[in-house]
Order: structure tokens, then C-alpha cells, then sequence
């Protein structure tokens, strides 16, 4: 397991596309495509190959395409089209006039599959997919030909003829490439082309029972569309024999296909099939649950495009698989957020504070910095009044040796405002708890100064009761307790490690008043707590509900910082 450190990496496709230019290999021309099945939503992974695609073409003045490799009709769905195609755009990228779809070229891949039969190159299989299977071989085995091999021409073509007319049942025949029972590689033992599915396609309804497999769409779907560099995932790496094969033997023009080791992400999963799995089973509330690694799931988390975008430069692209830390992903989203957030103050659990000595209806309107990042973001007025709110944590009954936050007789700052001092503790009778506390402000400190240069240890964010909005808030946490949760055991289940704990809602939260018409998706920061975003779904006029992006604290930080120091 590596993980990979936060500098921009190495990205080797950029290297042989500098290389392909600098030999005029296509004629100076960079042309790639991202090809998702419209199966799912996108997730995280795609992210990357979507970035790469889209980042190679521009940086070369190439074009990039999206295709919709839509050759299975019985997961695709049109809410699946829609949906990667407004992540695609929110990401940042835009196909233009190359919108396509696999299922445009049907009937020019069904004359392509007839040529080969022509061409004796194919050949319809009448064995059950069961002897299909036994006949394959091992990998230290070779395989066996099937007794429909050598069929003649014209009955391979009669035959297609009839499947595609809809005379055969599925899994009665199959049409095959005529290749090798005795290849090494196991993919190119005759491998199929085209089956037999009697089920509607979301796009061409009934017009076809037959469809072909992904191998031979996929490169002719490339090769139609004049793709030069054809990037995919590692596991292609055993079908690019087969994809060269196939264009070789039409004689059609030939992209190259290269393959990179897919993005693995600790804590979560990102293959469809789960992602699918907990969306159908509850396991959370559908594609774009915060919680999600999808696109949809992060944006509504309160993810940027930027810091996605970012996220996919850093880890870089390489040959070799490995897991990169969620770490060094919240690294990326706080970094772009701190230059563009404005902060504000809400209290998560709030406590009771009444200002003893503060006039009783007096209001002042204090001066408060919307970026100390960036003071071209400018300023904003906070109220502060006698009631406030503070953090329940902030404070401490019997504070340990290390504890700096207010305790009984101590005196900390509260941000842009005084330095209070907790005179007095009120406790429910029955249960102990603190539930209120007196204290005196010194009116001296206004703006959060001692001019007699005294000095406290804290800083806390607090809002005035009176003045606060009730908000919701929702925490986050990762997905699952196991950094690897596709790593489990043949008796075990990858949902036997979801995070019980992955939400915590919080519905007694208070958060400053400039905050009332704050748009559904806009974010902020919350002083001390973390980045957080206006829900989208759930918000509405009456219920202000806020979810946490990212809280502040740092890992990847420290993480570079005890690696630092080993070196
Ligand atoms: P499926 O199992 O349904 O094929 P998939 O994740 O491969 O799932 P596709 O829609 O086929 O989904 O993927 C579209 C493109 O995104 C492909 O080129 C694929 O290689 C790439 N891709 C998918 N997952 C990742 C990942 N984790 N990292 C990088 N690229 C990915
Ligand atoms: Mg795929």
C-alpha cells in the first residue's frame, strides 16, 4: 500500500503524448474521450480519468469527447445519462458538439461483425455458456474449439441473420471472434462479440435483441470517433491484444490504448456494484448522500470543483496500483476553501452565557473580517448583546492541566468582541450538568484587545442569543472503519465495516444572523469548527441545515510533517 504525497506526481501519459507529437504520430493531433457505462453515478475514480481525458486534450489543444458506452441494456438508465453529464459539466469540463453514444453506432458495428464473418474471422457458437466456460481453458491450460468452430460462411451468416431477427432465445448462441483456443491469454480464446438479449435498451427500445460485448465496441466506438489515445483502467491491459486485433483484421484506423492503475481511496469503496449495493439497500439515502465518494455526494457535501480537480493533479497518474489516503482529498478541499470561504461563527452545542455586568437591551454591532486570508473579502457587523452562546467543549467545571478555555474564574477572548471572565457556574439540580454560565466582560477589550497588554489563553466563537438562527447541522465521518474495505475475507462482507457513527446530526445549533439568506451550496467557514456547506436538499426557508465539508484539522499536514522529519 502506498500513499501519495501531496506534490503534483509524475503523469506518464503526458509523457508518451509529448513523445507521439514530437514523432507526428496522428498528424500532431490529440484526441481522447471519457467512456462511462451509464450504470451508476460517477464517483471519485472517474474523476481522475475524466480530469486526465479532458486536462491531456486541453493542454495539447486536442478535443475530448464523452461516449456513453451503452451496450448492456439491463443496468443502463437515462437517469444515469443526465446525471453524469451535469457532474462532467460541474467538474469543469465541456465536450462541446461530442456528445455519443455506443448506441449510436449499433448498425455500423453489426456490418463491421459481418465482415469479419466474411472473412471467416467469426462464427456463430450454438455451445451453452457453461461448455463455453469448460472448453475455455485454464491459464495452465489450454483451451478446447468449440464444434461449431469451423461452421461454413454462409451459415454463420444465416445464423446471425436469425439471432439478430430474434428467432433465438438469450444464451442459445453466441457469435465468437475466430482467434485462439490456445492463447496464453485467455481473452483471446475466441472471444464473444455479440449475445443474444431479448431486453429493451433505455435508447433504441426494441429495435435490437442482439448487442455487442464491450471488447469489439469499444475500440471501433474509439475508432469511429478518431480517438488517438485510448486511456483506460489497468484491468483493460489483457484486452488491448483483443482490441488491436479487431481493428487490425477490419483494417480501420487505429487508436493506441493505454492503461493507468484506477484511483483507490482509503475508507471507501469505489466500484459501482457497492456503490449500487448501498444505495438500493438503505445503507445511505441515495447516489448523493454526503457521505458518498460520488460526484453528487461530494458537491452537496460542499466540495469545489477546484479541489477535486487539484486532488486528481496531485495524486498523478501511474502503471502501478495503489490506495491514496482520504487524507491528502480533505487536504485538497481545505486548501481551496480557505482562500474562498468566508467565515462566520455558529456554535455546534451550545451553552448559555449571560454578561452580568453587560447592559440589559443594549446591542452593539461589532466589526468582524470575512477572510483574514484575503481582506479583499472585507468586513461584516456580528451582534453582540448581554445572552450569548458558547461551545459546550469550550468550557470546563474542573478543567485538566492542559485545558486554556474558560473555567470558573478564568478569562479568555471571545473573537472581535471582549475578554469575558466565568464568575459563576449554574448546574441542574437533579443532574449536575452546566447549563448556565454568569460571567463579567471587561469593556476595555472591545475588539478583542487588553490595552493594558493583558493576556488570555483562548479565543472562542460565540453568537448572541437573541440575534442567532436555529440551524441543523450534520457532521460527517468516514464511510467505513476500515482503511481498505474492498480487502475482506471470502467469508466477510465489505458492509460488515460501514462507520455506525458516518452522520451525526446536530439540531440545537445557532449560527450568526448574516447567515439568513445564505444560498443553498454556498460555504463557509466556521471559526474553529471547520468548512461547512448550506445543505441542498433538505434546506428550505423555514429549516437552515448545514453540512461539515472538512473540519480543520490537518492529517495530511502532519502527516508530511513526520515524514519530514524521518528524512
Ligand atoms: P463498471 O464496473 O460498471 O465498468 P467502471 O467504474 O469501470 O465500472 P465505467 O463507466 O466503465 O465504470 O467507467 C468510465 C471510465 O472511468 C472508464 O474509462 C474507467 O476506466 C474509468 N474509471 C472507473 N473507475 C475508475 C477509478 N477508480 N479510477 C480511475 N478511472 C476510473
Ligand atoms: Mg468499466
Amino acid at each position: 500500500m502506498t500513499v501519495t504525497d501531496s506534490t503534483p506526481a509524475p503523469n506518464f501519459i503526458r509523457n508518451i503524448i509529448a513523445e507521439d507529437l514530437k514523432t507526428n504520430k496522428y498528424g500532431g493531433r490529440v484526441h481522447t474521450r471519457f467512456p462511462p457505462e451509464p450504470n451508476g453515478y460517477l464517483h471519485i475514480g472517474h474523476a481522475k480519468s475524466i480530469c486526465l481525458n479532458f486536462g491531456l486534450a486541453a493542454e495539447n489543444k486536442g478535443l475530448c469527447n464523452v461516449r456513453f458506452d451503452d451496450t448492456d441494456p439491463s443496468k443502463e438508465e437515462i437517469e444515469y445519462v443526465e446525471s453524469i453529464k451535469s457532474d462532467v459539466r460541474w467538474l469543469g469540463f465541456d465536450w462541446e458538439d461530442r456528445l455519443f453514444f455506443a448506441s449510436d453506432y449499433f448498425e455500423q458495428l453489426y456490418q463491421y461483425v459481418i465482415q469479419l464473418i466474411q472473412a471467416g474471422k467469426a462464427y456463430v457458437d450454438s455451445l451453452s455458456a457453461d461448455e463455453i466456460r469448460e472448453y475455455r481453458g485454464t491459464l495452465i491450460e489450454s483451451g478446447r474449439e468449440s464444434p461449431y468452430r469451423n461452421r461454413s460462411i454462409e451459415e454463420n451468416l444465416d445464423l446471425f441473420g436469425r439471432m439478430r431477427a430474434g428467432e433465438f432465445e438469450g444464451g442459445a448462441q453466441v457469435l465468437r471472434a475466430k482467434i485462439d483456443m490456445a492463447s496464453p491469454n485467455l481473452l483471446m480464446r475466441d472471444p464473444t462479440l455479440y449475445r443474444i438479449k431479448k431486453v429493451p435498451h433505455y435508447r433504441t427500445g426494441n429495435k435490437w435483441c442482439i448487442y455487442p460485448m464491450y471488447d469489439f465496441t469499444h475500440c471501433l466506438s474509439d475508432s469511429i470517433e478518431g480517438i488517438t489515445h485510448s486511456i483506460c483502467t489497468l484491468e483493460f491491459e489483457n484486452n488491448r491484444p483483443l482490441y488491436d486485433w479487431v481493428l487490425d483484421e477490419l483494417k480501420v484506423y487505429h487508436p493506441q490504448q493505454i492503461e493507468f492503475a484506477r484511483l483507490n481511496l482509503t475508507y471507501t469503496v469505489l466500484s459501482k456494484r457497492k456503490l449500487v449495493e448501498l444505495v438500493e439497500h438503505g445503507y445511505v439515502s441515495g447516489w448523493n448522500d454526503p457521505r458518498m465518494p460520488t460526484i453528487s455526494g461530494l458537491r452537496r457535501r460542499g466540495y469545489t470543483p477546484e479541489s477535486i480537480r487539484n486532488f486528481c493533479e496531485r495524486i498523478g497518474v501511474a502503471k502501478r496500483d495503489s490506495i491514496v489516503g482520504m487524507a491528502l482529498l480533505e487536504y485538497s478541499v481545505r486548501e481551496d476553501l480557505n482562500k474562498r470561504a468566508p467565515r462566520v461563527m455558529g456554535v455546534l452545542r451550545p451553552l448559555r452565557v449571560i454578561i452580568d455586568n453587560y447592559p440589559e437591551g443594549q446591542v452593539e454591532e461589532l466589526e468582524a473580517l470575512n477572510n483574514p486570508e484575503d481582506p479583499g473579502m472585507g468586513t461584516r457587523k456580528v451582534p453582540f448583546s448581554r445572552v450569548l452562546y458558547i461551545e459546550q467543549e469550550d468550557f470546563q467545571e474542573d478543567p485538566p492541566k492542559k485545558f486554556f478555555r474558560l473555567a470558573p474564574g478564568r478569562e479568555v477572548r471571545l473573537r472581535y468582541a471582549y475578554f469575558i471572565k466565568c464568575e459563576k457556574v449554574v448546574n441542574d439540580e437533579k443532574t449536575g450538568e452546566v447549563v448556565e454560565l454568569h460571567c463579567t466582560y471587561d469593556p476595555e477589550t472591545r475588539g478583542g484587545d487588553s490595552p493594558d497588554g493583558r493576556k488570555v489563553k483562548a479565543t472562542l466563537h460565540w453568537v448572541s442569543a437573541a440575534h442567532a438562527l436555529e440551524a441543523e447541522v450534520r457532521l460527517y465521518d468516514h464511510l467505513f472503519l476500515k482503511a481498505n474495505p474492498s480487502d475482506v475475507k471470502d467469508d466477510d462482507d465489505f458492509k460488515n465495516h460501514l462507520n455506525p457513527n458516518s452522520l451525526e446530526t446536530l439540531t440545537f445549533c445557532r449560527v450568526e444572523p448574516s447567515l439568513k439568506c445564505a444560498a443553498p451550496g454556498s460555504r463557509y467557514q466556521f471559526e474553529r469548527l471547520g468548512y461547512f456547506c448550506v445543505e441542498s436538499v433538505d434546506s428550505s426557508d423555514e429549516a437552515l441545515v448545514f453540512n461539515r465539508t472538512v473540519t480543520l484539522r490537518d492529517q495530511w499536514a502532519k502527516i508530511l510533517k513526520t515524514q519530514a522529519k524521518k528524512r
